[in-house]
C-alpha cells in the first residue's frame, strides 16, 4: 500500500494534510473535484506529531509551511499547536487555511493559543450572507456556522494575528464586492480565489480564471 501523503510541495509551499474531517461540505472543496490538487491526499489515519515533523524536515527550505490539507486543520487545534510551535524553532514561517470554525468546534477561543507561532490565518469567507454560506459551504452547524467565521476573522485581527486574509471562491451566487467589503471592514486583507477544478458530480467544467 502506498505511503500516505502529510506533506506536499506546491510552488515554494509546502502544505500539511492532517485530516479528512471539515464540518463543511463545500461545492468547489477538492473533495469534491476530479482533480483535486494533483496527490492523493486520502488520509488512512491522522498523522502523529512525529509524523508531520517528519514530513516537513527543514521548513526553511519553503517560502511558508501551510496546514492546510484535504479537511479542515483545526479540527486538530492541540496538533497544530505543537507542529506549528516545532516548525516555528526550526525556522518556519507558518500559514494556516481554515473554514474559521473552530471556536465553534471547540467551544472556546483557541487564537490565543495560536499567537506567537502562526504568521498569517486565512479564513474561507466564501459568501456575503448566512444563507448564501449555507448553500455554498454546507456547514453542519447552519447559520451559526457563519457568524462563528466572522467572530473569528475578528478575533484573529484583534488578537494581532500578524496576517488575518479573508478569501472568497469566485462562485455563482457570490457577490464579492459585498465580501471585500466585509473582510476589509473587519481589518482583514482579502483575497479572490479562482475556481477551474472539474466536479466529479457535473459533467461540466466550472471555471472563472
Ligand atoms: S471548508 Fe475547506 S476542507 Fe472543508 S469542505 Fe470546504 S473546502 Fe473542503
Amino acid at each position: 500500500m502506498a505511503e500516505q501523503i502529510v506533506a506536499y510541495q506546491l510552488g515554494y509551499n509546502l502544505y500539511l494534510n492532517i485530516t479528512n474531517r471539515c464540518t463543511n461540505n463545500c461545492l468547489f472543496c477538492i473533495r469534491n473535484t476530479a482533480d483535486g490538487v494533483g496527490y492523493d491526499l486520502w488520509l488512512a489515519h491522522e498523522p502523529s506529531l512525529d509524523e508531520v515533523i517528519n514530513a516537513v524536515k527543514d521548513p526553511t527550505r519553503y517560502r511558508e509551511v501551510v496546514f492546510c490539507g484535504y479537511g479542515e486543520p483545526l479540527m486538530r487545534v492541540d496538533l497544530v499547536k505543537e507542529a506549528a510551535s516545532e516548525i516555528k524553532k526550526r525556522g518556519g514561517i507558518i500559514r494556516i487555511n481554515t473554514n474559521g470554525q473552530a471556536n465553534l468546534i471547540h467551544g472556546r477561543n483557541v487564537i490565543p493559543e495560536l499567537k506567537g507561532t502562526v504568521d498569517t490565518i486565512n479564513i474561507s469567507l466564501n459568501a456575503q450572507s448566512a444563507e448564501q454560506y449555507i448553500r455554498i459551504c454546507r456547514p453542519s452547524r447552519g447559520a451559526a456556522a457563519y457568524r462563528a467565521v466572522l467572530d473569528f476573522a475578528r478575533l484573529a485581527v484583534e488578537e494581532e494575528i500578524p496576517r488575518v486574509i479573508l478569501s472568497v471562491v469566485q462562485w455563482p451566487g457570490v457577490n464579492v464586492e459585498q465580501c471585500r467589503q466585509i473582510a476589509t471592514g473587519l481589518g482583514a486583507e482579502f483575497r479572490l480565489r479562482q475556481f477551474s477544478g472539474r466536479l466529479k458530480s457535473r459533467t461540466d467544467t466550472i471555471s472563472a480564471r
